[in-house]
């Protein structure tokens, strides 16, 4: 049965058959090397393309696909109605239009064996391969596979992050692993959509974005199929690591009314077989019987290659260190999940979002052309949970820090987010230098659109005290629909969630990149026009 053919997939490694490509067909030497086929690496060639035409860049890459984007793989893609044979993984967008879930299509990319040849340059991907090893005194890189080298003038590490899993699932033993898999990529998705069709429990673990934003997803889409989703964490609600403590309360009871069984503040204590399914004991003495678990605990810095090739990593955030320019060493840059940048404005830094990569992989390959440019335009981040909740995010959003929040009951949720695939428009925003990145549209069209009654509340946050004498407070019947949460540090605001707001996150970059202090914030929500 299908429920045996599982093969251990603690792995997120693409099973796409595909033709080897022999080393002797890869150039020995390019002017421009990206290592690594994600997002931040796409970026930067369509950068250094705009800065220098002719450019020939050689991207090699362990994934067996063309550079894809990843945030449909836990929204979009779960509502999409493509054939489940169809592998070009279309989903439709929140403006309503389809698109395929990779940047370009096969045809956009050179061959590696021609690259050399076309003197009006483009991209060759090498796919299968993994670098080892950086020279950087010789400027050259040395693949895993057979030792081959490439010499580089300007070369990116732009490797992303993998799954973490955790240690009572990878101790066990292999009738047990086959049970549990992490989740990054179309393999991935492909694997867990078969299992929400056939089986009956999927157990979710963690409580960050991917998580939360898969529970949510797959909740609606196993419906039909009767799949019973459940989400476990050892925090006390989803997202707690980003929300302050009473959004996320809230957000987690919308999660469960969206048909997730949450389970908070346990830990995997020990795990079996039980017949063809698992059995979960958890550190409250609560035993769960499931059919699949999806470990959602974070990623590290795919940094194996730095050590042996004498690059520093951060011990505390983890990736590659940069400077604000993102140079690693010389002529050797560093952007997207693996870089550990410096911020001039909010200090070191690493982020794990799409819109990062975007903006980090184009300022590396604006820099590899010689641009020298510091970090200055501040990525933004974007989540869904179901029909009721969007947000958007920049700077520093951690709830440890003071928060101050005004909230207004929603009205007409609309949406916006920076997107690789409009680079003109984004460049142009980009000169303008605060503006949002694109133009308004109406969010999907399941979005409820509730009445519009106002109403304003300041929410004290638990874990700091705050001195923001604000907003009237009224507790009587909290409904966090739609708002904005400031992130606090030394009376300035570092960081801002737009709670179901949209099309302001330019305004939120500027107050950010203004650095003013505050003593009160009224004036400064009141330009959000929440109620608008
Ligand atoms: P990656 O996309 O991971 O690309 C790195 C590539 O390098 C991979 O192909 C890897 O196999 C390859 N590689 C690694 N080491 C080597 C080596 N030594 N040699 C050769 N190749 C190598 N962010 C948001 O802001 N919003 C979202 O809604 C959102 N949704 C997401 C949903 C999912 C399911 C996931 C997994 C992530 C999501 N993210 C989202 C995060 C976002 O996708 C990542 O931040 C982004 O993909 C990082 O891009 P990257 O290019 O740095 O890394
Ligand atoms: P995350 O960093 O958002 O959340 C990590 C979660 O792992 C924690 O909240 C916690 O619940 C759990 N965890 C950590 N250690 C644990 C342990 N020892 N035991 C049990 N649970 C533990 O990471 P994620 O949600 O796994 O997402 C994976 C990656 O994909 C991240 O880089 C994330 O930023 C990215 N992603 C981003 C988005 C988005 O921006 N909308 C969406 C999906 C995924």
């Amino acid at each position: 049965s299908g429920k045996d053919k599982e093969k251990c997939s603690e792995s997120s490694k693409p099973t796409t058959a595909r033709v080897p490509l022999l080393t002797k067909d890869i150039p020995n030497k390019v002017k421009y090397l990206l290592i690594g086929g994600g997002t931040a690496s796409f970026s930067a060639f369509r950068a250094i393309k705009s800065h220098d035409a002719r450019a020939q860049v050689l991207m090699i890459s362990n994934e067996l696909h063309v550079p894809y984007m990843r945030p449909p793989l836990s929204k979009e893609l779960w509502f999409s109605d493509q054939k489940d044979d169809d592998k070009t993984y279309r989903f439709k967008q929140w403006t309503g239009s389809e698109r395929s879930l990779f940047f370009e299509p096969e045809q956009f990319f050179e061959q590696p064996s021609t690259l050399m040849k076309n003197d009006k340059g483009g991209i060759a991907p090498v796919q299968g391969y993994t670098v080892k090893r950086i020279d950087s005194k010789n400027k050259k890189v040395i693949l895993k596979e057979d030792d081959y080298e490439i010499e580089f003038e300007k070369c990116l590490i732009a490797t992303g992050c993998t799954p973490k899993n955790l240690n009572v699932f990878e101790s066990a033993p292999s009738h047990i692993r086959n049970k549990v898999m992490i989740y990054r990529t179309p393999e991935d998705f492909e694997k867990l959509k078969t299992i929400a069709q056939t089986k009956k429990v999927v157990t979710i673990i963690g409580s960050g974005f991917l998580g939360s934003e898969l529970a949510c997803s797959l909740a609606k889409y196993g419906k039909p199929y009767n799949l019973q989703v459940q989400q476990m964490y050892h925090e006390g609600g989803n997202l707690a690591k980003i929300l302050p403590p009473y959004l996320s309360e809230w957000t987690t009871k919308k999660i469960e009314q969206y048909g997730v069984d949450v389970i908070p503040n346990i830990q995997v204590k020990e795990v079996s077989r039980d017949h063809d399914k698992l059995k979960l004991l958890l550190t409250d003495g609560r035993v769960v019987i499931t059919d699949q678990v999806v470990v959602c605990a974070g990623c590290n810095a795919n940094t194996d290659l730095a050590s042996i090739s004498g690059l520093e990593t951060d011990g505390r955030l983890g990736g590659f260190v940069v400077n604000a320019e993102l140079e690693a060493r010389s002529d050797i840059y560093a952007a997207g999940d693996a870089a550990c940048f410096y911020d001039p404005l909010l200090g070191r830094r690493r982020v794990e979002h799409h819109d990062h990569s975007v903006v980090s992989g184009r300022l590396a390959g604006e820099n590899m052309t010689g641009m020298n440019k510091p970090y200055e335009h501040q990525s933004m981040f974007w989540s869904d949970l179901g029909p009721d909740i969007g947000f958007e995010g920049i700077g520093l959003v951690d709830p440890s820090l003071e928060t101050v929040a005004v909230f207004a009951k929603p009205s007409k949720l609309q949406r916006t987010t920076s997107n690789l695939d409009d680079p003109p428009a984004h460049y142009k925003a980009e000169q303008k230098e605060h503006s949002s990145e694109e133009k308004p549209t109406e969010k999907k069209e399941e979005v409820e659109h509730k009445p519009k009654t106002e109403e304003v509340k300041y929410e004290k946050p638990e874990m700091a005290e705050h001195k923001w004498p604000a907003f009237e407070e009224d507790h009587s019947s909290p409904d966090y629909g739609k708002g904005v949460i400031f992130y606090m540090k030394d009376n300035k605001v570092v960081g801002i969630l737009l709670w179901n707001i949209f099309n302001r996150i330019g305004l939120a970059r500027t107050i950010i990149k203004q650095d003013n202090t505050y003593d009160d914030l009224n004036e400064v929500a009141k330009l959000f026009a929440i109620h608008s």
